[in-house]
């Protein structure tokens, strides 16, 4: 992300040297997301709203979006054949904006549920670092009846010889005979249809209701989506 200092900001934005810029913040003529800036040294972003002489030098706005995604529809900003998320979004955002988004999390083709997309990289990468441990939850329908052993094992990990690593630590509960609950800490290819895979059990359907603090909102239909409030966007740090 570029950050930078707020006279070297105004000064590669209007070619002024930076002396020049110490006077024009000594002047009391530039303002920082609304307050007014007399430190020279203040970090700025692609997010912050620099206003010098009324003049807006940098009003990039961040974007926090959550969708219900249907299946069939395909987590990428672009696809020959599918829709994408992006495509589900479009009508209600400007082009440029779209453009921007990136996806936090992709989802499978055919599983459903809370996508989130936001511009802003240091929020995702809060969410999708390893080393953060986010909670993702999944409900899982499937072809045959669970089996109480099915929890040990999704608890122990399981070794996977493609990647050669053996999955964290997660959480299953049985909600029914062919209905669980399942928490990974983390996003493997295919993940939950492979650990499934290793009792023979199909997964038939698979849904994502939380990532974090964020739940996806049951007012959403699917294909639906809405931006994050602010209690939701400042509940990742
Ligand atoms: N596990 C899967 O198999 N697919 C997903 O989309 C998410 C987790």
């Amino acid at each position: 992300i570029n950050t930078a200092r707020l006279d070297r900001f105004i000064s590669d934005y209007h070619q002024i040297n930076r002396k020049k810029v110490r006077l024009i913040l000594a002047q009391k003529r530039v303002y920082v997301d609304g307050v007014l800036a007399t430190d020279i040294a203040q970090l700025v972003d692609q997010f912050s709203h620099v206003i010098m002489d009324d003049e807006v030098l940098q009003a990039n706005r961040a974007y926090y979006i959550m969708l219900n995604k249907p299946i069939g529809v395909v987590c990428a900003t672009k696809d020959k054949i599918h829709k994408t998320v992006i495509d589900l979004l479009a009508g209600q955002f400007d082009q440029d904006i779209l453009d921007s988004l990136h996806i936090v999390g992709r989802l499978d083709l055919n599983t459903s549920g809370l996508v989130l997309l936001t511009n802003d990289s240091r929020w995702s990468e809060r969410l999708t670092s390893p080393e953060n441990k986010v909670s993702k939850c999944y409900q899982v329908t499937l072809q045959n009846a669970l089996t109480p052993d099915y929890i040990n094992a999704f608890a122990k990990g399981m070794f996977f010889s493609y990647e050669n690593i053996t999955t964290k630590p997660a959480i299953l509960q049985i909600v029914s005979l062919f209905e669980a609950k399942v928490i990974l800490t983390e996003g493997r290819y295919h993940q939950i249809k492979r650990m499934f895979g290793r009792f023979r059990n199909p997964v038939i359907a698979l849904h994502r209701y939380s990532i974090g603090s964020l739940h996806l909102d049951e007012s959403l239909k699917y294909g639906e989506s809405r931006v994050l409030n602010i209690s939701e966007v400042s509940s990742i740090n």
